[in-house]
């Protein structure tokens, strides 16, 4: 039953469905230090270029600012035992290097994976895009604990408590309620957090945390059986731009 439900966590994009229906999760066993132990095709899990890390020593760089078409509306709401994940319809997407990459759906993780400075956020958002060639691009935001997000609530009232649980969203809502209102940006070239852990992913990770309630957050947490962050990855060569 668990490999069945697991396979929904994957269907995001075909080009990293490697790997996909062999068990893992964030402790024990089968916990993120075991990763790249449990499937050949996880082979990536201990690659030099992994991610999340903490985020410092920044290169000074002119970023050229993201651009944002989040016009498609959020179709359903699901927890696949991993985490929580907002799946849309096609039409948004972001514009970075001269390439168009569409949203296929934002995730959370608690607490956040990535540190900033050595700080980690209660709460991490991940919006996934992928381009026509399957190379992948994340927008990360950080929710520190304040005021209720009014972008999060049309997705938290259908919270879907079970793994395998999925419900269509009632209200109308995109991603561009969620992010900042300031766009700007570190960036840092990664990989998934998750199995099979593929590199080659361009991530961008919003300056600006934005404010979620303590509700808000402990209703995405109580939702999962662990905490859903993998651990901080070594920096090792890479350099990471502001
Ligand atoms: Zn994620």
């Amino acid at each position: 039953m668990k490999k069945l439900l697991l396979t929904t966590a994957f269907v995001f994009s075909s080009t990293v469905v490697a790997g996909g229906d062999v068990h893992w999760g964030y402790s024990g066993e089968v916990g993120a230090d075991n990763w790249g132990k449990l499937s050949p095709d996880n082979y990536q899990c201990s690659g030099n270029n992994q991610s999340p890390i903490n985020l410092a020593g920044f290169i000074e760089a002119d970023l050229a600012p993201i651009k944002f078409n989040y016009s498609a509306m959020a179709k359903e709401i699901l927890n696949n035992g991993h985490t929580v994940q907002v799946n849309l319809n096609s039409g948004s997407s972001i514009e970075l290097d001269g390439i168009s990459f569409d949203l296929l759906q934002f995730h959370f993780h608690a607490p956040s994976e990535n540190h900033i400075n050595g700080q980690s956020y209660p709460l991490e958002a991940h919006f996934v895009h992928s381009d026509k060639s399957g190379n992948l691009a994340v927008v990360a935001v950080m929710f520190k604990e304040g005021s209720a997000s009014k972008g999060l609530m049309p997705a938290w009232q259908q919270m879907p408590k079970h793994e395998g649980d999925t419900h269509s969203l009632k209200a109308k809502f995109n991603g561009m309620e969620i992010l900042p209102d300031s766009k700007d940006y570190y960036r840092f070239n990664g990989s998934l957090t998750t199995p099979p852990c593929s590199e080659g992913v361009r991530w961008l990770v919003m300056k600006t945390a934005v404010q979620a309630s303590k509700q808000q957050i402990s209703a995405f947490s109580s939702v999962l059986h662990e905490p859903n962050n993998r651990t901080i990855q070594a920096t090792n060569a890479r350099m990471i731009l502001q």
